[in-house]
């Protein structure tokens, strides 16, 4: 039996659907953020619903397809709306998210995403299932998309329905049926053959995949897609048959930055533009703050005066040092409460930041985005323009590394988690509880939704607070060790 998720795997990457269906166990666990998005992505179906709040579930659809499809069955005799109705043709069942039935008899497919925007497999997992359903009987009228709308702001305590959703029309635009069947018999031939001999796609895709760790696990320790932003190129190497960087000829790029990683990884030696780091420590301006937030974020939104997907800031480390290498100062913020922690934190943020200083983050994008979220709170204005007077004193950190400093050991990231080891490798994230944002996002979670014994709650906020605490002490080393690059 074949599915319409088997489809669109087949579609994403051959050796993906191959692999779902010969390798099933080869996948890695998901992580605790990937938990997250799932329970979210299941928590955007139940309010689709409400959306057209007629309609009759058919129950545990997935766990028991044969009497999901007897369901659908007598569902449609009676219902004008049905949810997770099921459908097979030939060898190909699929699971419709709302089907809705128009007055002259005919229907439409309104698949339901938790994405902000139409991305281009929707159109397939769309037209897959019009294919399936017209070829059971069906008349399809439209087949929709139904996403999160980014620009929806939670105003109230109540979440407004149809200003939550958008729904677009892809009915216009969906592959032919010949096409679809054409890919299920390739499907059908490739799920029987020998493992395919596909070489691995970009890194951007396969980064989301399930089966990252099996592709991936035998490439050379310097492969071509340590080359940052490779692109299509990585594809061209490939079918050259060159995987390991050091094969690449020089200056085979037209990216300067391309080739100076090729030559670092090469020699094995770094490249240092003393110059410039030079000039990057000379603009900074003492006393240095060196702050990291944590956040979290829910595809519905949680608070009022939030969007789909907005990052909440809940939790923050702050490094205070005077002069170069100078003695350290630290502030943290953990928010505790039931509350929003928007405001504490903005209070926080006023109470140890001073109005003079650069504010140093890794990766300063995120930070400087999040200040500006907060400024937008119904707080007053003298402190939004506090709030956005902090983003012109920002200097990060990452950009340092990714322009002026390549170490081969960064393997092309300029990441904290890949340059801390090289700069400094007595100070790690190996062993601790929380060792990502991730892990952070659901150790908050638990905090702030779960009733835990005050001694599990006690571990995790120590967990918590010591990760964000070692993001912003790392970045002092990183700020310590270029000053011995120049
Ligand atoms: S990791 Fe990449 S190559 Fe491997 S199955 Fe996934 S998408 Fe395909």
């Amino acid at each position: 039996m074949l599915s319409k998720s088997q489809y669109t795997k087949f579609l994403y990457c051959q050796k993906r659907f191959w692999l779902y269906k010969n390798k099933y166990n080869e996948q890695t666990a998901p992580s605790d953020f990937a938990k997250h998005l799932f329970n979210q992505g299941k928590e955007v179906g139940v309010y689709a619903y409400k959306y057209f709040p007629k309609g009759v579930l058919v129950e545990d659809a997935w766990q028991n397809s044969p009497a999901a499809l007897n369901k659908t069955k007598e569902l449609l005799k009676t219902q004008n709306y049905i949810y997770e109705a099921a459908f097979q043709y030939n060898n190909l069942i699929v699971f419709v998210d709302i089907l809705e039935k128009n007055k002259d008899g005919s229907y439409n497919i309104i698949e339901v995403k938790s994405s902000t925007e139409v991305e281009d497999f929707h159109y397939e997992d769309s037209a897959v299932q019009k294919y399936v359903l017209e070829n059971c009987g069906l008349k399809i009228h439209a087949c929709y998309l139904m996403h999160l709308n980014s620009q929806y702001i939670k105003t109230t305590d109540e979440i407004d329905i149809k200003e939550l959703f958008v729904l677009e029309d892809l009915t216009l635009d969906l592959k032919p049926c010949l096409d679809i069947e054409e890919t299920l018999k390739q499907m059908e031939l490739l799920a029987k053959e020998e493992e395919p001999k596909l070489g691995i796609m970009a890194k951007t895709k396969c980064n989301n995949c399930e089966f990252f760790d099996y592709c991936w696990a035998d490439l050379p320790k310097f492969s071509i897609y340590s080359i940052p932003r490779l692109g299509l190129a990585g594809n061209k190497l490939r079918d050259e048959g060159i995987l390991d960087s050091r094969q690449v000829s020089p200056n085979y790029f037209s990216s300067e930055t391309k080739n100076r990683w090729v030559e670092v990884f090469k020699t094995g030696k770094p490249y240092v533009n003393s110059g410039a780091i030079s000039t990057w420590l000379n603009n900074l301006k003492y006393p240095l703050y060196y702050f990291d937030f944590e956040t979290i974020n829910f595809a519905i939104p949680y608070f009022k005066n939030s969007r789909p997907y907005e990052h909440i800031a809940f939790q923050f480390s702050l490094h205070i040092q005077k002069e170069p290498h100078g003695a350290l100062e630290h502030k943290e913020f953990l928010f505790e409460g039931k509350e929003d922690p928007r405001y504490a934190c903005i209070e926080a943020i006023k109470k140890y930041i001073g109005p003079v200083g650069s504010i140093i983050a890794h990766y300063a994008t995120f930070e400087k985005d999040r200040i500006k979220d907060l400024s937008k709170m119904p707080i007053p204005q003298e402190d939004k323009d506090f709030l956005l007077s902090l983003i012109n004193r920002f200097e990060d950190t990452c950009e340092v590394f990714s322009r002026y400093y390549f170490h081969p050991d960064f393997k092309g990231s300029a990441s904290i988690k890949k340059v801390l080891p090289v700069v400094c490798p007595k100070l790690t994230y190996e062993g601790m509880k929380v060792a990502n944002g991730g892990d952070a996002m659901a150790a908050f979670m638990l905090l702030y939704f779960d009733k835990l014994p005050a001694d599990k709650a006690k571990e995790l906020r120590k967990n918590l607070l010591a990760y964000c605490c070692l993001d912003t002490l790392a970045m002092v080393k990183l700020i310590d060790f270029l000053y011995t690059c120049v």
